[in-house]
Formats: structure tokens, C-alpha cells, sequence
């Protein structure tokens, strides 16, 4: 890395977030990759970006991994991974009809709202699904159900006006990595307007976005300034930023540490630092060594102990290998 300018204004204190950085789903899909790179080799294609970080995608590049937008991309019978992210029912058929290998790296937390939003239009129910329009998980999770039975909300005004063909079997789902408070709060206007609606029974925002938002928050506490680790796609990352935003920091999602302005710290002798769940933890030393080696000291700020969850590789791993 080119190296960066030194700080004005010396950093006394970096207060480092923990939880932070990778999440199960993140190590499992990026496990699959390198598990098909060892086995099968390449041409190895990956629909989407494995998970939403340049780095992990760009170090896959190197080694010969192939990302496509589009299973049209994918010369018929090769092998194709889809991302954390997931992909619906749609892409899967097509993968059928090209005879492509698929190894199938959604995160189970992701499958497990695919599973819910087809269960509740099974049982009769519409469903008000809580997602931004365009990200990879929301449009494979609304592609599941024919979509006069779901509806996209992204804000609280959408949550206002929304009106769905009936109310008496309503259920409200929602992408996994959202702000949960922003999401409580459109919950609330859901609820206040339609006294049916049904809750899933486990948060669908899941634990790894709620640990990391709970430990952003306490990072406020701490300093005036805080940098999130994480690239532009990444949702997770960016509702790290809002949540640190919306409890009073100045605060800048970086890729990087090469992407640090100076001047963002020229009014403080703190700094905070936490990474999305996509961020492999290396590019976080990177930054955190980056303050240390101007004579920093780092405190880590513990939240959440967050349980040591692991999910198995897909099983077309398993049978192949
Ligand atoms: S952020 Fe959550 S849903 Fe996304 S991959 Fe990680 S554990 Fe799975």
C-alpha cells in the first residue's frame, strides 16, 4: 500500500469495535471459494460478488476466479458458485437448463427468509417485505412468490401508504443486514396501522448485523469520529455508518486506510474504527496499525461476546469432494 500521509493532529487512542469484521455467512461462502479453487480448479465462475468486499473479490480474481453478473456469462457445464447474498428461484432453473455445477454459498440466514416468504404465501399470507430495492438478497428473496403477494417497503413513508390486497393475513419480513432500528421503527408503523400483522418469530436482521451495529453505537460513546471499514456495495457496512451517524459521530465508510482523509481528524485525538462483515480482518490491522505506528494506543471496545457460530460448507462440496 502507497504510503499515507501522517496525521496533522497526533491520534492518541483508537477504539476498535468487537464485534467487527467477518460474520459466519461471509466465512462460509468464502471458504466455498477456496474449498472449489483446491478442488476443481479453474474456470471457476462466482455469480455476484462472493460477498460485497473489493479486497476478498480482487484476491479471488487474481487467482483465477471469474465474476459474472449474469448466469449468461457462464460457458454451459462449468461450475458456478452463488454468492452469500443468495438468488432466486429463477437463476436456479436457469443453472438447470445450462447444465451448469452449482455450489450454492448463500448464507442460511439468508435462505432461512427465502424459506419464510415462501411459507407464509403458502399459508395464504401477504407479505410486506422490509429491503432496498436493487441489492442482490431482496431481489432473490421477492423473486420467490409471484409479486402480486409481496410488497417492497425500503422507508417509513412507504410503510405509511403501503396497501396491501388484504390485511387479515399480513406478515412483515425483512433483509437480513438493515439498520435495525430503522427497521423497528417502520416495524411500528406497520403495526400501529394493521393490528393482524404478523412478526417472524426470529429477527430476520441477522445476529452478526445487530452485534455490529450494537458495537458501532458504543464507539460513539467513546470518540467523535468514527471510520467504518467496508466497501460501497456492502449494506451491512453502510448501515454501520448511518447507525454511527445517527448517534452523533462524523462518520466515513473507507475500503481502506489508504482511503483516510487527514483532514477527517483534525479536530479530535480519538479515532474509532469498526468493519463490516465482509471485511477480512487483515485490511482492519492495515488501519488500526496505520494510527499504532504514529504512536496510538488501541482500546478495544467489547459489546456484544458473540457466540462462535460456523456454518457447514454447501453440501455440493461434500459430494464432489
Ligand atoms: S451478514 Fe448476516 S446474513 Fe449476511 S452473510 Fe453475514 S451472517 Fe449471513
Amino acid at each position: 500500500m502507497e504510503e499515507l500521509p501522517i496525521t496533522k493532529n497526533m491520534i492518541k487512542t483508537v477504539y476498535l469495535a468487537k464485534p467487527r469484521g467477518f460474520c459466519a455467512g461471509v466465512n462460509r461462502a468464502v471458504a466455498s471459494v477456496e474449498a472449489a479453487l483446491k478442488h476443481f480448479g479453474s474456470p471457476l465462475y462466482v455469480r455476484h460478488q462472493i460477498v460485497h468486499n473489493h479486497h476478498v473479490v480482487a484476491d479471488f480474481e487474481k487467482r483465477g476466479v471469474v465474476f459474472v453478473e449474469e448466469l449468461v456469462q457462464v460457458p454451459s457445464g462449468c461450475r458456478v458458485i452463488i454468492s452469500a447474498h443468495g438468488a432466486g428461484p429463477k437463476v436456479y432453473k436457469e443453472a438447470l437448463k445450462r447444465q451448469l455445477h452449482v455450489i450454492d454459498a448463500t448464507c442460511p440466514l439468508v435462505t432461512k427468509v427465502h424459506t419464510e416468504v415462501k411459507q407464509a404465501v403458502q399459508n395464504g399470507y401477504f407479505v410486506l417485505y422490509i429491503g432496498h430495492r436493487g441489492h442482490p438478497e431482496t431481489e432473490g428473496v421477492l423473486g420467490e412468490v409471484p409479486t402480486d403477494m409481496i410488497t417492497l417497503l425500503e422507508t417509513k413513508d412507504d410503510a405509511k401508504q403501503v396497501a396491501p390486497l388484504q390485511t387479515e393475513k399480513l406478515i412483515v419480513l425483512s433483509q437480513t443486514t438493515l439498520s435495525f432500528d430503522d427497521t423497528q421503527e417502520i416495524m411500528t408503523v406497520l403495526e400501529n396501522r394493521f393490528p393482524n400483522l404478523t412478526k417472524p418469530s426470529a429477527a430476520d436482521i441477522c445476529y452478526a448485523t445487530q452485534n455490529r451495529q450494537k458495537a458501532v453505537k458504543a464507539l460513539t460513546e467513546k470518540t467523535p469520529v468514527i471510520l467504518v471499514i467496508g466497501s460501497k456495495e456492502s449494506s451491512n457496512s453502510n448501515r454501520l455508518k448511518d447507525v454511527a451517524s445517527a448517534a452523533g459521530a462524523y462518520a466515513y465508510l473507507i475500503d481502506d486506510i489508504s482511503e483516510l482523509h487527514p483532514q477527517w481528524l483534525e479536530s479530535t485525538s480519538s479515532v474509532g474504527i469498526t468493519a463490516g462483515a465482509s471485511v477480512p480482518e487483515y485490511v482492519i490491522t492495515q488501519a488500526v496499525n496505520y494510527f499504532t505506528n504514529q504512536g496510538a494506543a488501541v482500546e478495544e471496545i467489547n459489546t456484544v461476546t458473540e457466540a462462535a457460530i460456523t456454518f457447514t460448507l454447501p453440501k455440493e462440496l461434500y459430494e464432489s469432494a
